[in-house]
């Protein structure tokens, strides 16, 4: 049997115009003489009725501070409206479609509510389905606990439910349908000739999501990985072919080839606050595992840190930014803070040991005048921290820098 999972995301399912184009590529995976799993993700965006963020704005009027269990409760119900209106659509069309929670499709997780921790997917019933010719409709981003008490995945989840089947049903392909034609080089609100990549790594397109690109849910990636299932990021609304994601990136696809690229995209974080601890020059190493302890012990997750002899600095995303000065302040130390500040990135597989990369990185910033507050960098990724004000002109000038506008 040859299985493909076809995720569709809320904006693929959000009207019966494009719930028809959903049809289409759901047929033609049929045609090409794919088995496939299909899951949605709520209908449509931030605002739109049956959107999580509005079921959880139902919720939140009622009281703020509702809890986990309960928000659990009412988001299981945007993804349950948006499947059980996909199946009536296949169904429709003469497609043998069976909608399945996800707890019903074998999801069991952690009980950590509202970000529910996969422990096994169980795919039994989904295959005994596709054994007698019916066609799957899971709910994305939902699971269930070993006592049978919903939970969900965190938000944008969706995509790891499409991911965790792929691997349990050891599918062919797990593709991701979403507005845009695939992955691209920047975000190209920012670049205008930001350009769609025909293919990239696991690992690449996981630096790009946890560096700030909106690209697929880096969870999903993870457990592509780890089964070694190939993603394809592609459009619900054309035929482009989208984004292959693998493990290695093929040479032969392209004129020139791709794996000699030494950076894969540009991508940006903004919302970040820079903390400097100036501690006194007799302090003792161990005054730096104190801070990290105290921020751990708040909850707090930290980023580019940097520790010198008299000066330990790091970033914090700014919600957390207050919690995090307040504690350093209590215990006494002192603190220089910067607000609005963005990390930028440039993401590729090739700059290992790729001698000048860093030097290109600094010479496009500096020759556009922008001041570097701090840097970290990877095998795979170099990053900075400028200011929020600075981001356009960095992600420009790096992606120009380093050959993606060609
Ligand atoms: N509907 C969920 C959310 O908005 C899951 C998803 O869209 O992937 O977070
Ligand atoms: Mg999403």
């Amino acid at each position: 049997m040859r299985i493909i999972v076809q995720k569709f995301g809320g904006t693929s399912v959000a009207s019966p115009e494009v719930r028809q184009m959903v049809l289409a590529k759901i047929e033609q995976a049929r045609q090409q003489g794919y088995r496939p799993v299909v899951v949605v993700s709520a209908m449509g965006r931030k605002g739109d009725t049956y959107a999580t963020d509005t079921l959880i704005g139902v919720a939140k009027n009622a009281y703020k501070h509702i809890a986990a269990r309960e928000l659990d409760q009412i988001m299981y119900c945007g993804e349950m409206i948006s499947a059980v209106v996909m199946a009536g659509t296949m169904q429709a069309a003469g497609i043998d479609a069976v909608m399945l929670t996800g707890g019903q499709a074998g999801m069991i997780t952690d009980n950590n509510f509202n970000n529910g921790r996969i422990l096994k997917v169980d795919p039994t019933r989904m295959i005994n389905l596709l054994k007698i010719g019916k066609t799957p409709v899971v709910c994305g981003f939902q699971g269930m606990t070993v006592d049978g008490e919903l939970t969900t995945l965190g938000r944008g989840g969706s995509d790891t439910t499409a991911a965790a089947l792929g691997a349990a049903l050891n599918a062919e392909l797990v593709e991701i349908y979403t507005d845009v034609d695939g992955i691209m080089t920047a975000d190209p609100r920012i670049v205008k000739n930001a350009k769609i990549l025909d293919q990239i790594s696991y690992g690449e397109v996981c630096q790009l999501a946890h560096q700030g690109a909106k690209v697929i849910h880096p969870r999903a990636v993870e457990i592509a990985m780890q089964k070694n299932i190939p993603l394809v990021v592609k459009s619900t609304f054309s035929d482009a072919p989208g984004t292959l994601i693998t493990n290695v990136v093929q040479q032969e696809t392209s004129e020139t080839a791709v794996s000699d690229r030494v950076a894969t995209g540009v991508t940006y974080l903004p919302g970040v606050m820079q903390i400097k601890v100036i501690l006194e020059a007799s302090t003792t190493h161990n005054e730096s595992f104190k801070v990290f302890r105290a921020m751990a012990e708040s909850g707090i997750s930290v980023d580019l840190i940097n520790v010198h002899p008299g000066l330990i600095m790091f970033t914090v995303m700014e919600d957390v930014a207050d919690a995090a000065t307040v504690k350093l302040a209590a215990l006494g130390y002192q603190v220089e803070t910067t607000r609005n500040c963005a990390k930028v990135s440039v993401v590729g597989g090739g700059m290992r040991e790729v001698p000048g990369v860093m030097a290109n990185f600094v010479e496009a910033l500096s020759f556009n005048d922008i001041p570097i507050l701090q840097t970290v960098d990877s095998h795979t990724s170099i990053s900075v921290l400028v200011k929020n004000d600075d981001v356009n002109k960095a992600v420009t000038a790096l992606h120009e820098r380093f050959g993606l506008s060609n």
